[in-house]
């Protein structure tokens, strides 16, 4: 029996819903964190309020070096030599060093409008391979910077084997990556252990590359929740799907949907080079295509073939990866954006005459990204976790606008900050565009950067 009582109450003049804007809209809340039904007196939150977006793909490390890997090499640079600044910047980064990056990231992930995250960690021993006196420190520090800056966490523990499709043994600083299955599903186990209402314990497979062919057998028929999310790097380069083929005969989507039963728990995160079949495989299986626009943008990968795939009915979600932008609008935006560039047309996340592409982005976007996180969010609607990001009704970009360009106006208009308030799990972490802490984990994360950047 719910306590009506201690439902508390908050009304916008219009909420965002599955179907669109609801005028007037009240939004209840439990002691447990949970959407309620609405009813009684409720607090004014402003003019417009929707659910909180999950990050699907975040590499929190990557955080602090961030704008670090912008100039030019002695040869041409891609990928695989930001590859090689990315592990020298990770081999000094411990569990006190990734608590402080990641409580920084976090702070601006919700300060932007993000309210869940999914973190695919693959940094779990010490810089030298050996496991720290407690194995899995480095998780824990994850977890415990999503819980001080408030922000919920799929934690995606990853698999790392091999260093690439030929099963080679992992280089020197890859070490640090490294499981074998038996000690991985350990790690699964003892933090499935820890799991509430706003942590969740997910299975990352680091890419095909990483992954041998009897591993990826033995961790798929382990004994684990039915509905937990499983999360794979597949196709970011062209290089990875040329070695994928001169090694197993297919490309990396066509390998895995041929040795696995790929469903709608799996994200496939960076499915950028992709054949007609291969965005047809995806679409029809129910899987995620795990999209990081800004960062696939800022590592030269490519474009993902965005209209086919929607056109093929496939879903998607949005993730900020290597944190060089952490912002929902600007990934929708370059998602947009990027497809227009490159097929020189408008309004191409949309297949429908007369509907708003903003709309069509934020919805799908969250749909995708709470599938992805294995938890329910993304609607405002009873028994979801009450995740509630408000807009800034004094923002001049939203002036005049009604109900039919309100989303495209945030998404498309302007860079100004226009998440004012945020809520996750009943709790506001962001009131008036201010985190609740955000001085003290600043602070901490600058010493941190300070001390790295020295060392
Ligand atoms: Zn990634």
């Amino acid at each position: 029996m719910i306590d009506s009582h201690r439902i508390r109450h908050f009304r916008a003049d219009r909420v965002w819903t599955s179907q669109g804007w609801q005028e007037d809209g009240v939004i209840g809340v439990d002691a447990s964190g949970h959407v309620a039904p609405a009813e009684g007196p409720a607090e004014r939150l402003g003019a417009w309020a929707l659910p909180g977006m999950p990050n699907l793909h975040s590499h929190a490390f990557q955080r602090a070096m961030a704008g670090l890997a912008e100039r030019r090499g002695r040869t041409d640079d891609s990928f695989w030599t930001w590859r090689e600044t990315m592990y020298a910047f990770a081999a000094a980064i411990g569990p006190d060093e990734l608590k402080a990056i990641a409580a920084q990231l976090y702070v601006e992930m919700l300060k932007a409008g993000y309210t869940q995250v999914c973190e695919f960690h693959y940094l779990h021993h010490r810089p030298d391979g050996g496991t720290y006196a407690q194995p899995e420190a480095m998780s824990l520090a994850l977890i415990d910077a999503a819980r001080e800056a408030g922000i919920a966490l799929t934690l995606l523990p990853v698999l790392y084997m091999s260093g690439g499709f030929d099963g080679r043994a992992l280089a020197p600083r890859q070490c640090r990556f490294g499981h074998d299955v038996q000690a991985y599903l350990r790690l699964l186990d003892n933090l499935r252990k820890q799991e509430t209402g706003d942590l969740r314990v997910g299975m990352a497979l680091h890419s095909l590359r990483a992954v041998p062919e009897h591993a990826l057998r033995d961790v798929l028929a382990a004994e684990l929740p039915r509905d937990m999310p499983i999360h794979i790097h597949i196709a970011e380069q062209i290089g990875e799907v040329q070695d994928c083929l001169a090694t197993r005969g297919q490309r990396p989507v066509e390998w895995l949907y041929d040795h696995v039963d790929v469903d709608s728990r799996w994200c496939l995160v960076h499915a950028t080079h992709l054949e007609d079949h291969e965005v047809a495989q995806i679409a029809h299986s129910g899987a995620v295509a795990g999209l990081c626009p800004t960062t696939e943008a800022n590592l030269g990968d490519g474009l993902f073939p965005l209209g086919d795939y929607l056109d093929a009915h496939g879903s998607f979600g949005i993730g900020s990866d290597s944190h060089i932008s952490i912002s929902p609008v600007e990934e929708l935006r370059w998602l947009e954006y990027g497809q227009r560039l490159a097929t020189r047309h408008r309004n191409i996340a949309t297949r429908r005459e007369g509907q708003s592409v903003g709309e069509v982005l934020w919805r799908s976007a969250l749909a995708g990204g709470t599938r992805a996180s294995g938890l329910s969010i993304g609607e405002l609607s009873e028994g979801r976790r009450a995740d509630v990001i408000v807009l800034d009704d004094d923002a001049p970009q939203l002036a005049a606008r009604g109900a039919a360009s309100l989303m495209d106006s945030f998404l498309f208009a302007g860079n100004a900050p226009l998440v004012r308030d945020v809520m996750v799990g009943g709790q506001w972490v962001v009131r008036d565009f201010h985190h609740r802490d955000e001085a003290g984990i600043a602070a901490r994360y600058r010493a941190v950067v300070e001390q790295l950047a020295t060392s």
